[in-house]
């Protein structure tokens, strides 16, 4: 016993988490965890804006490990930085390196002139990878980390830190209800002495997710009825797979196009089956889907086509334009959003005005125009439901939402569980 005590002499048992980014906004989540010997950074986001916005500086020498929960830019697209001086090792699931691969090296062509890196430091980051399956235990130092499905898209995750005998939740996105394309996320049954949550829909519930489907789909059908073609905006990541899988499970009779980056990201879907809910069904309804190669083939692609599902999900950039200019001016037409639409983007826009600068001009739009809440994150009830469930009495820390919702969810802790929570601002550190 004498041994422990002197063991622990001169150094008090520290767990120190640091918000650098994704506070009271969504976008560039950065969160830094510190234990007495090692420094462990949970993503590194940018915000991809007029011009790419990165989190508050962490230096990558005093990094012992980059842990990443999902592909997404908001959560990935910084981590290249870590690879100008010093490589250290990036952990996620396999998938989530896969992904990675397609959205950096697209995010590096589109902004590479204002960005601190180049391709270079992407092939080092790579070189770096270390694939991680759910579960599958780290050791680094005095702190042992793993992942564990997060729900929200193929291959995310949420981190379970454990560290000087603490132990600390971190959700990423997090998606506790159903979808078509991967197993819903569940509640650690451990006990916790820190979560930090997302709040993207923090103050907001979802419509039941088969009454989304069931009118999506009429929807289409009517359209089609009425000799009609559908342009469904989707993400590349997640999104684009599920409404083809969504179109193919309700058996739509109708030829499909998808384009742009969306193809890549179905080969990793189809490459990496374990992150998919049901692979062997998903990969039949994607293989039944016609992918466009190429200008040569777009441009005659719409002939053999009804349905076309392309990027981007909201009408900025992307294939899907080009389909715009094609489709919107036709009022047997159909454009159906089926993402969150940012406002000030091309499709918020739309959705307010009917309006679509086609060209370089601003017209109306004559096909109709209507938004679907598939959402691949939970609603408030899911993400109340998902706390209430955390054992011990950890506490809480909101990121990732707008402020009203990273505070909403916080003070909603405090008072029905009776948490120490806030929502940090950037730059700000909490001893765990
Ligand atoms: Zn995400
Ligand atoms: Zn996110």
């Amino acid at each position: 016993m004498g041994g422990l005590v002197f063991e622990h002499l001169g150094q008090i048992d520290m767990v120190n988490l640091s918000f650098m980014g994704g506070t009271h906004e969504v976008g560039r989540n950065a969160i830094l965890l510190e234990s007495n010997q090692k420094k462990l950074l949970m993503d590194y986001g940018v915000q991809i804006g007029d011009k790419p916005n990165f989190p508050g500086h962490v230096r990558a020498k005093d990094l012992d490990g980059i842990v990443i929960t999902h592909a997404h830019l908001d959560h990935s697209g910084g981590v290249p930085m870590f690879y100008l001086s010093e490589p250290k090792p990036f952990f996620a699931t396999s998938t989530t390196t896969e992904i990675m691969r397609v959205l950096l090296r697209d995010m590096i062509k589109l902004s590479g002139y204002y960005l601190p890196f180049e391709y270079i430091e992407y092939d080092i980051m790579m070189r770096n990878r270390n694939d991680l399956a759910y579960g599958q235990k780290v050791k680094m130092g005095d702190i042992e980390f793993s992942l564990s499905n997060a729900g929200h898209i193929q291959g995310s995750a949420m981190v379970d830190v454990e560290t000087g005998g603490k132990r600390v939740l971190y959700t990423g996105d997090l998606n506790t209800s159903n979808t078509r394309l991967t197993h819903s996320a569940k509640v650690p049954r451990k006990r916790y002495d820190a979560v930090v949550i997302e709040s993207t829909y923090a103050n907001t519930d979802h419509e039941d997710r088969k009454k989304i489907e069931e009118s999506f789909v009429a929807a289409i059908k009517e359209v089609l009825r009425n000799d009609g073609k559908v342009l469904v905006p989707a993400f590349a990541v997640g999104r684009s797979q599920e409404m083809l899988y969504v179109m193919k499970s309700h058996k739509i009779n109708a030829r499909i196009i998808v384009d742009g980056m969306a193809k890549a990201v179905n080969q990793i879907s189809r490459d990496n089956p374990d992150s998919i809910k049901t692979p062997n069904a998903f990969i039949k309804a994607i293989n039944g889907v016609r992918e466009v190669r190429g200008w040569r083939d777009r441009r005659t692609a719409l002939k053999k086509a009804d349905i076309v599902v392309a990027p981007s999900g909201m009408l900025q950039g992307g294939t899907a334009m080009h389909y715009m200019e094609k489709l919107a001016l036709d009022e047997r037409n159909a454009v159906f959003l089926v993402s969150f639409q940012v406002p000030g983007t091309g499709g918020a826009k739309l959705l307010e005005s009917g309006n679509f600068t086609i060209k370089d001009v601003e017209q109306e739009v004559k096909a109709k125009v209507q938004h679907f809440d598939f959402s691949s994150h939970s609603g408030k009830t899911q993400l109340r439901a998902f706390l209430r469930g955390i054992k011990g009495k950890p506490d809480v820390y909101v990121v990732h939402g707008e402020s009203e919702n990273c505070v909403g969810l916080a003070e909603w802790c405090r008072d029905e569980l009776d948490l120490n929570a806030t929502a940090p601002h950037e730059g700000d550190s909490f001893k765990v």
